[in-house]
């Protein structure tokens, strides 16, 4: 069963379960490790190899109810409601992300202004970038990344990146690039766009093998790291503080849905005119 995105309320624990209550809210990380592996016994939980996702390898949140190890439970505060924590997964994607590097000052490509991009451009908008440049080829997604942050849209299939560039005042290129869109031209772009010694976190997953322009990353220097999940848990007390303190990321959420209408739901966010699409159980 699908679903690896939710919020909910406890109404049943397991017998040694001590720290949560009946009726609590809570998300969830929906990662689950093993504990045998080098990475998961020196606590990098979200590197261990062993990890088996909620909604993919076992059974997910669309379901009236969802089993999930109490290690995995992330409560939630009042200040943030069931929709934000219904979407505290991408989000927390994004925040792993965009926090892979210093952006204190720094200038910021975004490629990708899906859901998460958008979110990620927020994130830097809130730690501090200088500018920060969404990109996009899809214009309905470009107008709902600037509604939901201060970010400069660029429309790639219409518009000269480099042109932006420069009426920015960007002497040399971006100094951190976060690719959120799985595009090879997207990321092509990320490279020739970065200055020397730039940085580039990668969440966006290729459909397929994808060529590399391996000499211009060595001779720029660049840094590239991938990016996998959310880190447990430290990406979630970071997402979890910075939206008790002003980031505001309820407008990336379009659509709002009881879930019996589930199937326009899907339409919605098959459209490609959609941000983030909740499903309502109540
Ligand atoms: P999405 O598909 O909604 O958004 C991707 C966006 O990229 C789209 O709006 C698309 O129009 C845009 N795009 C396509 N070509 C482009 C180009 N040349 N330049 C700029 N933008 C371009 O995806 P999402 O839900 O926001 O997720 C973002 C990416 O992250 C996806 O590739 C997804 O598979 C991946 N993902 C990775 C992880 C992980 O753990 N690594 C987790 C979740 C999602």
């Amino acid at each position: 069963m699908t679903g690896h995105e939710f919020a909910g309320e406890i109404v049943e624990l397991g017998a040694n379960v001590h720290d949560l209550r009946v009726g609590q809210r809570v998300s969830g990380e929906g990662h689950l490790i093993g504990k045998t592996s080098r990475q998961s016994r020196s606590g990098k939980f979200h590197l261990d190899p062993e990890t088996r996702g909620i909604g993919v390898n076992e059974p997910g949140a669309f379901a009236d109810y969802l089993r999930l190890p109490a290690f995995n439970a992330v409560p939630l505060p009042d200040t943030i409601d069931d929709e934000i924590g219904a979407i505290l997964d991408p989000l927390g994607n994004a925040v792993h992300t965009a926090l892979s590097f210093d952006l204190i000052g720094e200038d910021v490509l975004v490629t990708g202004a899906g859901p998460i991009g958008i979110m990620a451009a927020a994130v830097a908008r809130h730690v501090g970038a200088r500018h920060v440049v969404i990109t996009d080829v899809n214009p309905l997604r470009l107008d709902l990344a600037a509604k939901v942050a201060d970010v400069v849209p660029v429309n790639v299939a219409t518009e000269d990146l480099k042109e932006v560039m420069s009426r920015l005042h960007m002497v040399q290129g971006f100094d951190v690039g976060l690719e959120m869109s799985g595009s090879q031209a997207a990321l092509d772009q990320m490279v020739e766009s970065l200055v020397m010694g730039g940085r580039i976190a990668l969440l966006g997953i290729p459909p397929g093998k994808s060529p590399v322009d391996w000499s211009r990353i060595v001779l720029k220097s660049l840094t590239l790291k991938g990016i996998y999940g959310r880190e447990i848990f430290e990406t979630w007390y970071k997402m979890i503080a910075m939206l008790e303190n002003g980031l505001d990321v309820r407008r990336v959420i379009t659509h709002r849905f009881p879930v019996s209408d589930y199937r326009e739901g899907f339409e919605a966010m098959l459209s490609g005119k959609s941000g983030k699409v909740v499903l309502d159980w109540a």
